[in-house]
């Protein structure tokens, strides 16, 4: 789950978020609040699940959708898995519900063909596209296939190159972040941009990386050296462009440049010159595999917890 109490919008994700049974109540009460629900899902579940729930401006279903069918089904390993989440995103739509989908691309990516995607995702009459760069975050079981920036950046060049102001794409990101996945932009990563909730607490630094559990959201701004991490800083995130970290930065230069920002959005995403030069990695601090320790211990204190329980429960029932 990646949350934050502070901020507006409120994203549940990571998972399976419609196999918890109650979900439906858990979102009624966030959008009663007036927050912002996006609600990711590998959508298998949701053409089932969709009566459970209320179309509101401030909800919004997050299809994953990594690409046309051969691209997705071959993405999460599961035929017919494209198939189930496009009958779902239509009934969604007929239904009145807000509806988006957020892509990883992949170093097998082909720009014609994701453009396609695009296209025909739009057609769908899906309000919004989030496109992420895959990263090879140190838990993903398939390191090979992740892109590393140089990479990701002439991608996003030529995908981004393929638009046409007929195609009219909807992204639901800033100008200025898709503008640094062109290479346009040079941002350092705002690791605490998007804090993440998991069931071990507050993950630190990010939703990418686990190098501990924070137990309250205080703990976690004031107590996570933020300066050790991001593009430069940390050899685990030599290659990162994702929105987790990234966007955030691009949110906070559009603030400040806000001349800048609306440039973007008039004229559209540069496709051509020279790029940005890219973050030295000269003085980065070596890697550290403490994610399985903490994983670990993690899980052991929650079974203690629920050893402790049981009697209570059982007397209890
Ligand atoms: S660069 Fe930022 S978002 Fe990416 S893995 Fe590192 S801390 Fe996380």
């Amino acid at each position: 789950m990646r949350s934050t109490s502070v901020a507006r919008p409120w994203f549940r994700s990571r998972g399976e978020p419609l196999l918890h049974k109650q979900l439906p109540e858990i979102v009624r009460g966030i959008v009663a609040r007036k927050k912002f629900v996006y609600l990711c899902t590998n959508a298998l579940l949701m053409d089932k699940k969709l009566s459970q729930y209320e179309p509101s401006t401030f909800f919004t279903w997050s299809v994953h959708l990594d690409g046309d069918k051969e691209m997705h089904d071959h993405s999460v390993c599961q035929p017919g898995t494209y198939d189930r989440a496009v009958t779902a995103i239509k009934h969604a739509k007929e239904r009145g519900f807000r509806v988006n989908i957020n892509c990883t691309l992949f170093n097998t990516a082909q720009a014609d063909r994701v453009a396609a995607f695009f296209d025909t995702a739009m057609e769908f009459g899906v309000d919004g596209i989030t496109v992420s760069p895959g990263y090879a975050y140190e838990r993903a079981p398939d390191q090979q296939h992740f892109l590393n920036r140089g990479k990701t950046k002439q991608l996003f060049r030529d995908v981004f190159k393929r638009g046409s102001s007929k195609t009219k794409w909807s992204f639901s990101q800033s100008s200025l972040f898709l503008d640094f996945l062109a290479g346009n932009q040079s941002y350092h990563c705002t690791p605490w941009g998007n804090p993440t909730r998991t069931i071990f607490g507050w993950q630190k630094p990010c939703y990418l990386l686990g190098e501990g559990y924070a137990k309250t959201f205080d703990e976690l701004m004031n107590g996570t050296d933020w300066d050790s991490y991001g593009t430069g800083n940390y050899e685990k995130c030599a290659n990162c462009m994702v929105h987790s970290g990234y966007e955030a930065s691009a949110v906070q230069d559009a603030v400040a440049h806000p001349l800048k920002a609306m440039g973007v959005a008039l004229r559209g995403i540069g496709t051509e010159g020279a790029m940005k030069p890219e973050i030295p990695l000269d003085r980065q601090r070596p890697a550290q595999y403490v994610f399985s320790k903490h994983v670990e211990s993690k899980l052991e204190e929650i079974r203690q917890v629920k050893e402790k329980e049981k009697p209570e429960l059982l007397q209890a029932g």
